[in-house]
């Protein structure tokens, strides 16, 4: 299917009510990861545009807050139903300027679209407390209210729904946002806001600015008028942020890196858990930060575990994202290419050997050399950079181990704390592995944990807060203590 990517988003940044460029006149190019293409140019704002959507931001706030929960949840409903009317061309636009099969595209956008819907119905769920108090003239009220004017900045391996499940959160509770979409994938986010307008979000309670992320973030944090800022990305990134945020001691959520783990024990359904564990390895070409990066496998099923996979994987096809039927599309630029080529070569450096795939392939001409192929690693030891730090690729390294205790104790070898999965049958045993592993998201049985009303995020370096559920929208509170006195006669 050929993709004319004309009149599919705006090219420019939406502030208040208006669609702005950048005030130097720069833009920024964006390339098809598939065919290296120019899909468009966005503006490449900096401080300046960036203090104007805060002041759009600041001037709508104080409506958007009183409206009654009833009133913020009709926009937000329009804006899930809007997303799915055009959940077609929101998809290929997102494949073309991302490189994810249009398959997962398509899920994406639904998947993006059931977190404002989330979110128009928790806008009505968002209670306060009366606490007894110790003075009989004393009442205790504990409100909920809005942070105030939140700041976004997210990646490019989910290009809407990075972006909806803080938007959502942030609008039901009552706050005004300024996003910075990641600078790959603007146009995924530029389309949003098109449609933001669309659903009647008063004029600056949305606000897209894309550009020079450190100018962009630079302004959020000079300017106490932001008093938040949800990021994902980087868990290096998000470090520096951290660092930046204390000056005004703005409040953080921080969705960073991960290094999943996801055990199989030899009492598993290894059909399903081979089929799980290459789902999950192989979405958005093992670019995700809950992508399976540590595969553990009980050694008396190791053999048979990893035949399975193996066959999975050589049956997928490779391709451009927009082709029929291509299950692995290209990673996003050539810094990827290299960081996965270089883990592979490191690895196989310190005696690791490749059981299927090992480096580029070229589906056909025309092509980007971007093409990984499926990939499973064996051998693998502690002191591989496959084993310790985030790979961003469709590679499986694979590790035998013999007990429980063992397998625990390898899976909580990270600094990071993500998301980890393991697959047995023993009822017990789950519970008590659950328990055991140092990660804010388990999928016990289930590869594909994450949906709209949970609370994901990580532990340890993985991350700071929740997104998702209750907890990703009472992110976007601030608890007030009303101590009243005087009530006795
Ligand atoms: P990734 O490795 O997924 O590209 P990054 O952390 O580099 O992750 O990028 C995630 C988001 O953070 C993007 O929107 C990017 O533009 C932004 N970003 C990158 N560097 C900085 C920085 N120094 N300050 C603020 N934002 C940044």
């Amino acid at each position: 299917m050929t993709i004319n990517p004309k009149n599919m988003a705006p090219r420019s940044c939406l502030i208040g009510a208006e669609w702005v460029g950048a005030d130097s006149g720069e833009t920024i190019e964006v390339r098809d990861p598939a065919t290296d293409e120019l899909v468009a140019s966005v503006p490449g704002c900096a401080a300046a545009e960036t203090r104007r959507a805060i002041d759009a931001a600041a001037k709508a706030l104080p409506k958007w807050r009183s409206r009654t929960a009833q009133e913020r949840t009709r926009p937000l409903r329009r804006l899930y139903e809007l997303m799915m009317r055009d959940r077609e061309r929101l998809a290929l636009l997102m494949t073309r300027e991302q490189g994810k099969p249009l398959a997962e595209a398509r899920g994406e956008i639904a998947y993006a679209a059931s977190f404002i819907e989330w979110a128009a119905e928790e806008a009505k769920r968002i209670y306060g407390l009366t606490v007894p108090a110790s003075s009989p003239d004393k009442r205790i009220l504990v409100l909920r209210q809005p942070v105030g004017v939140c700041a976004a900045i997210t990646p490019w391996n989910f290009p809407a729904a990075m972006i909806t499940r803080k938007l959502g959160p942030a609008l039901a509770a009552g706050c005004a946002m300024v996003v910075k979409p990641a600078e790959q994938t603007p146009l995924s986010a530029l389309a949003l806001g098109e449609l933001a307008l669309e659903a009647e979000f008063p004029p600056g309670v949305v606000n897209i600015v894309t550009g020079d992320a450190k100018a962009i973030a630079g302004a959020f944090f000079d300017d106490p008028r932001v008093r938040k800022l949800s990021f994902t990305g980087s868990t290096e990134v998000g470090r520096s942020l951290m660092k930046s945020a204390s000056d005004h001691v703005m409040r953080l959520s921080l969705e960073l890196g991960g290094h999943a783990p996801l055990i199989v024990f030899d009492d598993a359904d290894l059909e399903a858990a081979a089929a799980g564990a290459v789902a999950n390895k192989m979405r958005n070409m093992g670019q995700t930060c809950i992508c399976a990066n540590r595969i553990l496998v009980q050694r008396g099923v190791y053999d048979e575990f990893v035949g399975l996979m193996q066959r999975r994987m050589e049956r997928m096809k490779v391709g451009a994202g927009s082709e029929q039927g291509v299950e692995v599309g290209p990673l996003i630029d050539d810094d990827a290419v290299e960081k996965v080529k270089a883990h592979v070569a490191d690895a196989l450096d310190k005696g690791a050997t490749v059981r299927t795939g090992g480096g580029l392939v070229k589906p056909h001409k025309g092509l980007a050399n971007r093409f990984y192929a499926p990939t499973i690693i064996e051998g693998i030891t502690s002191d591989m950079r496959i084993w310790r730090e985030e790979t961003f690729g469709p590679v499986a390294p694979v590790r035998a181990f013999d007990t429980e205790d063992e397998a625990i104790k390898l899976a909580n070898d990270s600094i990071y704390g993500l998301a980890a999965y393991f697959y047995t049958r023993d009822a017990s045993r789950l519970m008590r592995v659950a328990e055991a592993l140092e990660y804010g998201v388990i999928g016990a049985n289930d590869a594909a944990p994450s949906t709209a009303q949970a609370p994901f995020g990580g532990v340890k370096q993985s991350g700071v807060g929740r997104e998702g559920g209750r907890w990703g929208v009472e992110e976007y509170t601030e608890l007030k203590f009303v101590s009243w006195g005087g009530v006795s006669k």
